[in-house]
């Protein structure tokens, strides 16, 4: 039994039972805590670290928002989640070629990719809260994170639960699933919030589905491969499908601005990836069969193109980030 299951079990025979939300905050906080869960020894493997072109590619529509924008000063770089601080890094690359001189702030609360980021992007400051960064102008990016935050499940309009019964963890319910998630809510909310007050432009990319619908999205993955979501509670990565239906409703209900929700594939295409690809790939002919892999596993809609979208939020006093419409 895992060390965090023990503590659950206990929770649970003291309190009761408890939510799909409660038991998926528990596992995350505790798995990201403890590991850098990314890459090929790790569990999974995100955009930013299959390819530099990625990051790349969101500098570049970052960079050009703000310059549009009037190139205002006090703008910074903000990223939710940053993982390694890949996706920072290449972004930051392009946009400081763009002239771009902000600040870089970066929220994290696990202290072991803390401490990887510190490497990646050492001019960064780090916040626990998306609620600490400065209220100025915003340049945002938030890739895989809305998903790892909790979400509620309710069957038959009651919300489900983790009991413990027959010697394990089990939902206490089974059915037509729908599920919302006030956490990432909040967190849109906080964003756009500060969007529409000081500026900016934020860039949300996950997997997940344009429209809200039921069905029971948690997973659960260790090693690369779907494992059973109640299994050896915070060893493995629980996530859930984004509704991006409900990201722009919060967005716009704090006053900020949306795009239309495009697949990762279409948007990285319209931006320009492919010349990006072809680029790289002429400067660096050994690396070209590498660089096509990496292309179709970003855009290609049997791997990362289609499941995954891209919604951008944004200022109405900005123009809307490219590749949008
Ligand atoms: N964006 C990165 C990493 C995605 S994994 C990439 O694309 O590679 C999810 C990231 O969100 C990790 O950095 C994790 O530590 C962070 N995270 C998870 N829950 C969080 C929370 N509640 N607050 C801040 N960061 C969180």
């Amino acid at each position: 039994m895992t060390p965090l299951e023990r503590a659950l079990r206990d929770r649970i025979k003291a309190e009761g039972p408890i939510s799909v939300e409660a038991f998926m905050n528990a596992c995350n906080e505790y798995y990201y805590a403890t590991r850098d869960p990314l890459g090929a020894q790790g569990d999974f493997t995100t955009a930013p670290e299959i390819s530099q072109m990625f990051g790349e590619m969101i500098g570049g529509a970052l960079g050009d928002r703000w310059k549009r924008a009037g190139a205002p000063a006090d703008a910074i770089y903000a990223e939710l989640g940053p993982g390694r601080g890949t996706l920072a890094a290449d972004a930051l690359r392009i946009m400081r070629a763009a002239g771009f001189r902000g600040e870089v702030h970066l929220v994290e609360t696990s202290p072991v990719l803390r401490k990887m980021q510190r490497k990646t992007v050492p001019d960064g400051q780090w916040h626990d809260s998306i609620d600490d960064l400065p209220a100025r102008p915003l340049l945002l990016v938030a890739n895989e994170f809305l998903d790892a935050l909790p979400i509620r499940q309710h069957v038959g309009g009651v919300e489900r639960r983790v009991v413990v019964s027959g010697g394990g963890l089990t939902f206490d319910r089974d059915g037509e699933v729908l599920e919302t998630s006030p956490a990432r809510d909040e967190a849109i909310r906080s964003v756009a919030t500060c969007l529409a007050a000081k500026g900016g432009a934020a860039i949300v990319i996950d997997y997940g589905h344009e429209r809200s619908a039921p069905g029971d999205t948690l997973q659960a993955v260790r090693g690369h491969r779907f494992v059973p979501v109640l299994a050896d509670p915070g060893e493995q990565d629980l996530t859930a499908h984004v509704d991006f239906q409900a990201v722009a409703e919060a967005a716009t209900d704090a006053g900020a601005a949306v795009t239309p929700v495009v697949a990762q594939g279409e948007w990285l295409i319209r931006l320009g990836i492919e010349a990006r690809a072809q680029a790289l790939a002429r400067a660096n002919p050994e690396r070209a069969n590498d660089l096509q892999i990496t292309f179709e596993r970003l855009t290609s809609r049997d791997q990362m193109g289609q499941l995954f979208k891209v919604i951008a939020i944004h200022s109405p006093d900005w123009p809307a980030p490219a590749g949008f419409a």
